[in-house]
C-alpha cells in the first residue's frame, strides 16, 4: 500500500508551500545528484554538474515570464530588503529624485533605504485608507527627470495587487515583485528593473532574483561596494562569488513545475480559481466576514479579511488552526486574518478553507 503524506492546508505568507513534486524530487537527488555521488549541496559551483543546474534556471525564468532575450537573471542574496538599499546605490546619483508609489509596509520600506541614499518623492501613496487600494495610474504624479519610478506590485501584507502597470517613458520603472512573481501574465519589457525574494513563488528563502534591462546598468554608480554591485553579478553570471547553489536548484525545480503545470497563462487561471472561492466565501458571507481590500485591488495571491471583532476572530483561528489550516493570522502590523495563496498551494486546500468558513459562519452567524 502507499503511505499517505499528510500535507498541512499551509497557507504561510513566506516562506509558503513548495510543489510536493518538487520537494520530492529533490529528495530522490539528495545525497546523490545524478550520478555525482554527492548532493547538490556539495557540488563545487565552479563544476559542470552545478554549471548546468543554474543555467536550466536562469533560462527557465526567462521563458516562463517572457523576457526579452537580452535582459540579465541575476541570483543574489540578502532577499528583496538588500534590494531596497541596492536600488538606489545604484541608480540613484546625486541631483536626481526617485518616486515610490507607497502601497504597504514593504513600499514604506524600500523608500526608506532610499532616502539613507538620496532624494526620493512619493508618487502617489494609499496610506490613507490604511492601505486598502492600488491607486489608478492616473492619480501617479510621476516627476520628469526622475532617476526611477519604484512599485511593489503586491502588498504581501495588506492583500492588494497592481492590475495595470504605468507606462513610464523614459523614466526606469522598477517593481518589488518578490511576492507575485510567476503569478500571472504581465509585460516584463515595461520594466527596466524586477526583483523577488524567492520564497513566495519562486523557491526556498536564501535566493533574490534580480532581472534588468542591459541599458540600466550603464548608468549605474560606480561608487558602490563589489557585491552590491549589480553589474558585478551581471558581468559574471552570478557566479563572482559562491551562489546560494541549493536554493538556486530548488528554484530551477519550481520552474520546470510551473512549466509542466502550463505556464504562466495556465498558473494565472489556478490562481484566479483559488482566490476565487476564497473571495466568494467572503463576499457570500453578508458581512460576517470583511475583505480588507477594495475589490478592483484585491490581490491573488494574499486575501486578506477580518471578522465581526476581535474575540470572534480569535475563536475562527483558534478553530481554523485546529482544523490543520496553518498562517492565517494576519500579520502582525494589520491583525485580522490573511489566507496567502502563492502558485504552489493547491485549489482544493483554498476550497478546504472555503468551507471551513462558511461552516464557521453558520455556528457562529
Ligand atoms: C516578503 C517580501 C519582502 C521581504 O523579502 P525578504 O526576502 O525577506 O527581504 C519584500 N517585499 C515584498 C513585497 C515581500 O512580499
Amino acid at each position: 500500500m502507499i503511505q499517505q503524506i499528510k500535507r498541512a492546508y499551509n497557507f504561510n505568507a513566506g516562506p509558503s508551500a513548495l510543489p510536493l513534486s518538487v520537494l520530492e524530487q529533490a529528495q530522490k537527488e539528495l545525497v546523490d545528484f545524478q550520478g555525482t555521488g554527492m548532493s547538490v549541496m556539495e557540488l563545487s559551483h565552479r563544476s559542470a554538474a552545478y554549471d548546468k543546474v543554474h543555467n536550466e534556471a536562469i533560462t527557465l525564468i526567462k521563458e516562463l515570464l517572457n523576457i526579452p532575450e537580452d535582459y540579465h537573471v541575476l541570483f543574489l542574496q540578502g532577499g528583496a530588503s538588500t534590494q531596497f538599499a541596492m536600488v538606489p546605490m545604484n541608480f540613484l546619483p546625486a541631483g536626481k529624485k526617485a518616486g515610490y508609489v507607497i502601497t504597504g509596509s514593504w513600499s514604506e520600506k524600500a523608500q526608506k533605504e532610499a532616502k539613507l541614499i538620496g532624494d526620493t518623492y512619493e508618487a502617489a501613496s494609499t496610506k490613507d485608507t490604511n492601505y486598502n487600494r492600488i491607486p489608478s495610474i492616473e492619480e501617479l504624479s510621476i516627476e520628469k527627470d526622475s532617476a526611477y519610478l519604484h512599485i511593489t506590485s503586491n502588498n504581501t501584507i495588506f492583500g492588494t495587487q497592481w492590475s495595470e502597470f504605468p507606462d513610464t517613458g523614459d523614466i526606469p520603472l522598477i517593481a518589488d515583485m518578490s511576492s507575485d512573481i510567476l503569478s500571472h501574465s504581465f509585460d516584463a519589457s515595461k520594466f527596466a528593473l524586477i526583483y523577488a525574494g524567492a520564497q513566495k513563488n519562486l523557491g526556498p528563502s536564501g535566493v533574490t532574483v534580480a532581472i534588468l534591462r542591459p541599458d540600466v546598468l550603464e548608468q549605474a554608480s560606480d561608487n558602490v561596494p563589489t557585491m552590491l554591485r549589480y553589474d558585478t553579478h551581471s558581468k559574471n553570471n552570478s557566479l563572482y562569488n559562491t551562489p546560494p547553489t541549493f536554493g538556486i536548484y530548488m528554484l530551477g525545480l519550481v520552474m520546470k513545475w510551473a512549466k509542466q503545470q502550463g505556464g504562466l497563462a495556465a498558473l494565472e487561471k489556478m490562481n484566479r480559481d483559488k482566490a476565487g472561492v476564497i473571495y466568494e466565501a467572503i463576499d457570500g458571507s453578508q458581512g460576517f466576514y470583511k475583505g480588507h481590500a477594495e475589490p478592483d485591488s484585491r490581490s491573488l495571491m494574499n486575501i486578506t479579511f477580518t471578522l465581526q471583532n476581535k474575540e470572534l476572530e480569535q475563536k475562527f483561528l483558534g478553530e481554523a488552526k485546529n482544523a490543520g489550516f496553518v498562517g492565517l493570522n494576519g500579520h502582525r502590523s494589520v491583525g485580522g486574518c490573511r489566507a496567502s495563496a502563492y502558485n504552489a498551494v493547491p485549489y482544493e486546500t483554498c476550497k478546504a478553507l472555503a468551507e471551513f468558513m462558511r461552516n464557521f459562519q453558520k455556528n457562529n452567524g
